[in-house]
């Protein structure tokens, strides 16, 4: 992601809002120093910034274009074939569009119109998942000794793995709070509403506290109020282009992934990009629906890799307190022990291998990839049908 933001000219403000970081597994486990040496061997950059400011800067671009925005909920999307799309804004305003590009999120009404991998639900992916998201002043933190240990630093990035939950927290807003992010297994009834981001009382969700660590423990009592909500599991889809090749699905509407996983933005940007790259390619209107082809084809193999990833992660964290927990636990604490130049390169390439592997993934340089194969095919067939 960093590297396509840099491609569209946002290197200097990303050098201006984000910081770089190391990212730490601390005390329980270990720590990982994300030293330049191990950056330069692996990945490029690592970076924190506020989505806030990148969705503010993206708007300013948009608006820099002078594009026309219309604001109101898309009631439903109509389309027959060779006829443009029809979408139902609002009060009932209609839009005629080649196609539509949906970015309407995880709960998206219209990821229903692609087909989907049935397989939620299954014995180890939990059907729903809280997931809990606060602010705490520094000052009230650092009150607390063990706690004030633990959040020095603005470029350290902290993950408490237990028995069902996974807690990332750093300190945030220029040292002024801590920000953190919880995702459990849900297992009590869900009543209306429980799907719908609002600030609740921790006690609304009758969480067992016995399950954290005292820190966490300590955090929480801290947090009081927080921002919340239940996510059902989503399967993962088959298609990423429905309906006679007008929908486009992009964003978590096309790869639902649950908050604190790494690369859902990366992976939303990727989808901008890969967009832009084929679309600029374009020679004839006749040509979207195979540019759009190209786009599942580019993208479905990456979101449904990195979906499957990325639950993989997830349930590895969550693992509940017994033998497996303790053999993961003995292996991280083994791979994270000693400094890059003394780890055991082939116990961290087995555990991080793959996620670095991620990192390296460029969206532009895939589009080229596939131009160059099916490109000529493309441009034939314009070729072909003006004749
Ligand atoms: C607490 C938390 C922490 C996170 N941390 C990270 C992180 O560290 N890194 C990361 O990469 N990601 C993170 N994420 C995930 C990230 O925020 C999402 O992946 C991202 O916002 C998805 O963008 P999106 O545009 O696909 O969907 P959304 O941001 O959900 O936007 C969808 C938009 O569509 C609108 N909409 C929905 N239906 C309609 C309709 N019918 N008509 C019109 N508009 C509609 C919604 O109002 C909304 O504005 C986090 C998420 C949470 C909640």
């Amino acid at each position: 992601m960093t590297r396509i933001l840099y491609r569209w000219g946002l290197k200097a403000f990303m050098d201006q809002v984000s910081e770089k970081t190391g990212w730490s597994r601390e005390g329980l486990i270990g720590t990982i120093n994300y030293d330049d040496e191990l950056l330069q061997d692996q990945i490029s950059e690592f970076r924190f910034l506020r989505t806030q400011t990148l969705e503010d800067k993206l708007q300013e671009l948009v608006d820099n274009e002078a594009i026309r925005v219309i604001f109101g909920t898309v009631i439903n999307i109509t389309t027959v074939p060779n006829m443009p799309a029809k979408v139902i804004v609002g009060e009932g305003s209609i839009i005629n569009a080649d196609f539509v590009i949906c970015a309407d999120g995880y709960d998206s009404a219209f990821k229903d119109f692609a087909d989907c991998e049935i397989e939620e639900g299954g014995p180890s992916w939990p059907n729903a998942h809280l997931v809990l998201a606060f602010a705490i002043p520094i000052s009230a933190v650092r009150e607390d000794e063990a706690l004030r240990s633990v959040f020095q630093s603005s470029t350290q990035w902290n993950i408490w793995v237990g028995n069902g939950f996974v807690v990332h927290a750093n300190v945030s807003d220029g040292g002024e709070f801590v920000r953190a992010t919880m995702t459990a297994n849900y297992n009590r009834d869900i009543f209306l509403g429980d799907q719908t981001w609002k600030v609740r009382r921790l006690e609304y969700w009758g969480i067992d506290f016995d399950l954290f660590e005292p820190r966490v423990k300590k955090l929480l009592s801290l947090a009081e109020s927080v921002s919340s909500r239940v996510f059902m599991g989503r399967p993962v889809l088959n298609e990423l282009v429905c309906v006679n090749s007008k929908i486009v699905l992009v964003g978590d509407a096309a790869h639902p992934i649950l908050p604190g996983g790494n690369q859902h933005i990366a992976l939303a940007i990727e989808e901008a990009e890969t967009l832009r790259c084929i679309f600029t390619r374009i020679q004839h209107r006749s040509q979207i629906p195979e540019l759009l082809v190209a786009y599942e084809e580019i993208r479905l193999p990456r979101t449904s890799h990195i979906i499957k990833y990325e639950r993989g992660m997830h349930l590895m964290m969550k693992i509940p307190n017994g033998p497996q927990q303790e053999e993961r636990d003995a292996k991280l604490k083994q791979v994270m022990a000693g400094d890059w130049d003394h780890m055991d390169e082939e116990l961290f390439r087995a555990i991080f291998g793959e996620e670095f592997q991620q990192y390296s993934h460029d969206a532009t340089e895939e589009v080229e990839d596939w131009w160059t194969k099916w490109g000529p095919v493309i441009s034939k067939r314009v070729l072909d049908r003006e004749c």
